[in-house]
This record gives structure tokens, C-alpha cells and sequence, in this order.
């Protein structure tokens, strides 16, 4: 009896695999990158036409392939890295899935040259869209050279969906990037079109990082050196007064092979405690080596995202290697890290009258002003580094906790982990736009097509922004009620929001409580009176049913103010929807600060296909 289920064709198959592991012209570079390192090559040129949309020319002078291999090396799961099972817990080389070759044959026209070093001649192979022509002997030098000509010429939705070419061009160079900070001992060259981007010679790792991060960055590496029979960190992290504003300068390695951790980012960030402002990122270059038996790779087809066995014991060491470093070096403050976090005001605090408080901001303040390198000064426990800094210009009488950055921290963890998906709108460009509204959306035309815009996410991200950026430094303005607010309470809602009472008289809240009732007094200035439920109800949620920690509070507290506040705004003029976008746009961050989004393209294909029938 025949049934209705058939194997699918390879040449499908192979399309469909290409969709994972193929998103870009990026993606090319980075497998064929590895693939020559993989070769063995000492020497690897790019070269790139048209952001990699007509040309991404990958050329080695690694092992090179015999005419079976170069046959074979297209075909879907051929590899000549992985033999048995174990020896996939055993991997030293980058790839070993033999899906790379394969994808990237099934959706553009590639043409191999490769020669053994041995060999007296070599072979040329075309192969477009997964039809392999025969192969022909050629000269050419030894090694292995792979032109990929019309990525996606045969998937017109990857193709149309690809972004502009400084867009694309600026993936591939991270990628490019990546593997030679990865191998120093490499010679790398990467042109575009007519010019030529990088030309790095071999040499020591502190010289290929500043080849490619510009002579400026050699005094401001500070080396890191553990060995430890877990792992072995080595490699270098920039000074604090020298981290950015976007994460930029992040480079983890494993084995040579970079990939992304937030786990272990917060580490790092963490032994910067104090050392540097919030919103900035410190800079690191940092290289582990580990068994391979003690990592998985293979848990992401493009494998930037790693399992580690004994990833808390990596996040110790990294910790304290960082911070000795640091030490070391004279960098860090003297810092007391036994100290117990909480939000707790400081007793001195404690005890003074309410006062209305205000929103204050130094224009001239400049945390990298102060001297919150003079480390060794054996100064007192409390408050170091930048709240030393802003303590010292004068910011009025509150002193940091160790647990308000720590709180900092995760939350822009969070929110960091959102920004590789970054809507790539350019400054002010809303300025001079028209918008057209209807309920919470805003609509303008864009370069191919339409943004639409989700008012009330804006909204909450730039409320999120000011309160979050404001919080520590200065008590949020507080506004007294006419009429309290009063709301029937359980026995533990009503514990919930007495064991965080500093966060929240901070934020401007100030209440009386009954056994089975709260009396809201006053609450946040930006709070309208009719958002105050919805936000009272967002807190209660958070701090009495759910379980978070400590370091999230905050973050939960700024976000039921935020979105409740969000909740209530209308725009119904040309004037607000410019400012707000013009406000979006100050923000570091695209997403809600739930992560949503705030901006949607709607592109003219997309709006041509509704339209066909
Ligand atoms: P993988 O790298 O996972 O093995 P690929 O599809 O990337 O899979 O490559 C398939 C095989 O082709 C590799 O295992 C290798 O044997 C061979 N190969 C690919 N690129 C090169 C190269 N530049 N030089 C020599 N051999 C290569
Ligand atoms: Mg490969």
C-alpha cells in the first residue's frame, strides 16, 4: 500500500537547511572563514562586491581538496571533521555539521578552485543551486579558493529581506572581525569592492587588537592571566574610563571560537562594579580554553552560543580574575564585596523628614572627571568609584549601594540582550516626517515602504529610560494626593510592599497601611491619577506573587509605573508624534522595555502581495 509521505529531495532539503544556517552574506564569510582555518591556512583572503550580494570570494593556502573531496564536500552532512559519535565531545575544529557547503551551494552559483600542496594540478568545480557540474583539472596555487557568486538568486524572500549594503557589509565585517581576533597567528586580508578594509599580518594577540581597534586602544589593555584546571582565561580588558556606550569592544572566545554569553557578560560587567556608569559597557577581549569534552557546541546552528558543564565555576574565576586584574593595575577602588546587598536606604538616610524630592541633573557632571582610579586609598566601605564620583560633584545626600548597581546591571542585561535585533533607523529621522494616527499607532512613510510605530511601547521605553537613568542618583519626584488612593489589600501584598519599602519611597510612593487596606498618599510625579491602579496592581503583582530577585525589583517597579503611565497617553497631533519619536530615539535601546516592539516596517512588497488578489 503507498502512502502519502515521500523523503524530500535533497535539493530542498538543502534549501531548507540553508535558511538556518545561511541569513546572510555574512554567514557565508564566517562558515568559509572557518572552514579555512579548519584547512589550516596561515593566510586568508576576503573579498567582497556589493556587501556579498554578487561576490564573497573566500581564498586559502590551507590543505586544499582532491577532485573526490571537492566533490563531496556539497553534499548535505559531508565532513571530514567528525568521524564517530565522541568524537563530537571531542571537537577542535570549527565545523563538523557538513551542512555549511551544502546550504550555501543550494541558494547561489559557487565555483571552487582547490589543489592539494602536494598536488601538481587542481580542480575547478561549478555548482549552481545544488546541480554539481563535472569537475575540471585547472592551475591554480595550493589551497582552496570559493567564489560565491548571487547568494539567494533562487530565494527572492532572503534576497528582497537582506538591508542595505553599509548594513550587510557591517555584519560581515564583525564577522571577519571575530575569526581574526580569534587567530592572531593568521594573516588576514578583507576588501570591498574597490577598497581594502583590513590587511593584518601575523603576530601577538595585543597587535592584532590594535590593528583592528586603532592604535588609541593599546593603552588602555589591561592583560588578564588565569590558569586554573577548569579553565584558562587569558587576554585583555579595557580600562574602566575607556568603556562605551553600546557594546561594541565585547569579544569572548572558547577554544579560538567567539561566541556570545550573557551569563558570563555579567561577570565581566560585574568586576567593573562601581568602576563605571550605568549605560556604559566595558571592553574586554577575552579568550578561554576548556576540554572540548566540557562544552557543547552544538546547541545553535551558527554556534555563537555555547554550553559550558561548569559555567558557575567560569563565572567565579572570570570574576575574580578581572577584578585582580584590575587590582593590579591600580584600576579598582577598594571595594568590600562581603557587604550584604540590599535596597536599604543608609541609616543616616533613615531618619530625615520626606521632602518633596526633585529631579536634578548636573550638566557638567562627568563621572571620569573624578578620581575614582585612586584606588589603594583604603577609603571606608561604603560608596567607591562612580558613586564616590557623584558624591564628590555634589549630587546631594544619597550614597550608593553596591545592590543599586547590581541591579543596574542585570537590568541592562536584560534589555542588552535584545540589540543585536536593533531597527537600524538613523538619528533624528523622524524629524521632518508626517504621521498619521489612529488609536495607539503612528504611521509615516520610510525608504521602501512604512513605519509603523506602537505608541504606547515608545511610550514606555522612554518613561522606562528617565526614571531607570534618574533612580539611583536622585529620589523620582513625588506628587501628594488630594484624595488618597485606597485599594483592599491581602496580608501578603500588603508584607510585599512593606519589605520594599525604601525601593519604592524612592520611586515616590508613600503609603499607610491597614490590615486589609493601603492607603496610597503619594506616588510618583509622571504617574497620572488615573494610571495609579493599574500601576499599584502591576507592583503587587510582581513583588508579591512572583519570585524575583532583589536586583529585579527595581526593574519591575519601573515598569508597572511605565506601562500604566503609557497606557493613558494619547497622541493626537503631528507635534506629539514627532516628539515622541524624536525622544524614542535618544534611547539606546529600540525594544519595549518588555522587549516588544516599537517599530514595525511595513515594506511596499509586503503591501503589493495584499493587494495581487
Ligand atoms: P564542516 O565544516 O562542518 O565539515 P562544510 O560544509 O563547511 O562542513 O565543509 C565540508 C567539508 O569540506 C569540510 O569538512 C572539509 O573537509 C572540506 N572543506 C571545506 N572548505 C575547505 C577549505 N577551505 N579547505 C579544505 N577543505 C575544505
Ligand atoms: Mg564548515
Amino acid at each position: 500500500m503507498s502512502g502519502i509521505i515521500q523523503l524530500l529531495p535533497d535539493h530542498i532539503a538543502n534549501q531548507i537547511a540553508a535558511g538556518e544556517v545561511i541569513q546572510r552574506p555574512a554567514s557565508v564569510v564566517k562558515e568559509m572563514m572557518e572552514n579555512a582555518i579548519d584547512a589550516g591556512a596561515d593566510k586568508i583572503q576576503v573579498i567582497i562586491k556589493d556587501a556579498g550580494r554578487t561576490l564573497i570570494q573566500i581564498i586559502d593556502n590551507g590543505s586544499g581538496m582532491n577532485t573526490t573531496d571537492a566533490l563531496m564536500c556539497f553534499e548535505r552532512h559531508a565532513t571530514s571533521k567528525v568521524r564517530t559519535a565522541d568524537d563530537l565531545f571531542a571537537l577542535t575544529t570549527k565545523g563538523f555539521r557538513g551542512e555549511a557547503l551544502a546550504s550555501i551551494a543550494a541558494i547561489a552559483h559557487v565555483v571552487l578552485k582547490t589543489k592539494k600542496q602536494d598536488a601538481e594540478t587542481g580542480t575547478a568545480i561549478t555548482v549552481e543551486g545544488s546541480k554539481i557540474n563535472t569537475p575540471e583539472e585547472t592551475i591554480c596555487s595550493a589551497g582552496t579558493s570559493f567564489e560565491v557568486k548571487n547568494l539567494f538568486f533562487n530565494v527572492p524572500a532572503r534576497r528582497n529581506f537582506l538591508k542595505s549594503d553599509t548594513v550587510e557589509f557591517g555584519h560581515i565585517r564583525d564577522e571577519f572581525e571575530r575569526i581574526a581576533l580569534a587567530h592572531p597567528d593568521v594573516t588576514f586580508s578583507l576588501q570591498h569592492n574597490d577598497s581594502i578594509v583590513y590587511q593584518l599580518q601575523q603576530g601577538i594577540l595585543r597587535k592584532r587588537i590594535v590593528d583592528i581597534l586603532g592604535r588609541q586602544s593599546n593603552d588602555k589593555l589591561v592583560p588578564i592571566e588565569e590558569a586554573t584546571s577548569i579553565v584558562s582565561i587569558r587576554g585583555f580588558v579595557g580600562k574602566p574610563e575607556f568603556s562605551k556606550k553600546s557594546r561594541g569592544e565585547q569579544f569572548l572566545f572558547v577554544n579560538n571560537r567567539f561566541f556570545k554569553d550573557s551569563f558570563f557578560n555579567h561577570a565581566i560587567t560585574k568586576a567593573f562594579d562601581g568602576l563605571i556608569p550605568p549605560k556604559f559597557f566595558p571592553s574586554y577581549f577575552l579568550y578561554l580554553t576548556i576540554d572540548p569534552s566540557k562544552i557543547d557546541v552544538n546547541v545553535h546552528p551558527t554556534k555563537t552560543e555555547i554550553k559550558f558543564e561548569e559555567d558557575r565555576h567560569i563565572y567565579s574565576i572570570l570574576l575574580s580574575s578581572i577584578r585582580q586584574a584590575l587590582g593590579k593595575y591600580n584600576i579598582a577602588p577598594t571595594l568590600d564585596f562581603e557587604r550584604e546587598t540590599s535596597f536599604d536606604l543608609p541609616l543616616d538616610m533613615k531618619h530625615q523628614p520626606i521632602v518633596e524630592p526633585q529631579i536634578k541633573v548636573n550638566p557638567e557632571f562627568n563621572p571620569f572627571k573624578t578620581t575614582s582610579q585612586s584606588s589603594g586609598s583604603s577609603s571606608s566601605s561604603k560608596g567607591n568609584g562612580f558613586s564616590q564620583a557623584i558624591r564628590a560633584e555634589g549630587f546631594g545626600n544619597s550614597t550608593l549601594e553596591k545592590s543599586d548597581w547590581d541591579a543596574f546591571y542585570a537590568i541592562q542585561e536584560e534589555n542588552a540582550t535584545h540589540q543585536e535585533e536593533l531597527l537600524q533607523t538613523t538619528e533624528n529621522e523622524f524629524q521632518h516626517k508626517d504621521f498619521v494616527f489612529s488609536g495607539r499607532y503612528l504611521l509615516t512613510s520610510a525608504e521602501k515602504g512604512f513605519y509603523v510605530i506602537d505608541a504606547q511601547h515608545a511610550y514606555q521605553r522612554i518613561i522606562y529610560d528617565e526614571l531607570m537613568n534618574n533612580f539611583i542618583t536622585n529620589p523620582i519626584a513625588s506628587q501628594q494626593l488630594l484624595f488618597p488612593y485606597e485599594k483592599d489589600c491581602s496580608k501578603k501584598e500588603l508584607d510585599a510592599m512593606d519589605s520594599n519599602k525604601s525601593l519604592l519611597e524612592r520611586f515616590g510612593f508613600s503609603w499607610t497601611a491597614e490590615e486589609q487596606q493601603i492607603k496610597l498618599i503619594a506616588v510618583p510625579a509622571v504617574l497620572q491619577e488615573e494610571s495609579i491602579s493599574d500601576c499599584l496592581d502591576g507592583i503587587l503583582e510582581k513583588t508579591a506573587y512572583q519570585t524575583i530577585d532583589k536586583g529585579e525589583i527595581a526593574h519591575a517597579v519601573v515598569l508597572s509605573i511605565a506601562a500604566a503611565t503609557a497606557r493613558k497617553k494619547k497622541i493626537s497631533n503631528n507635534e506629539q508624534a514627532r516628539q515622541l519619536m524624536e525622544q524614542f530615539q535618544l534611547s539606546t535601546e529600540q525594544l519595549s522595555p518588555q522587549g516588544k516592539k516599537v517599530i514595525e516596517i511595513l515594506s511596499l512588497e509586503e503591501l503589493s502581495n495584499r493587494f495581487k488578489y
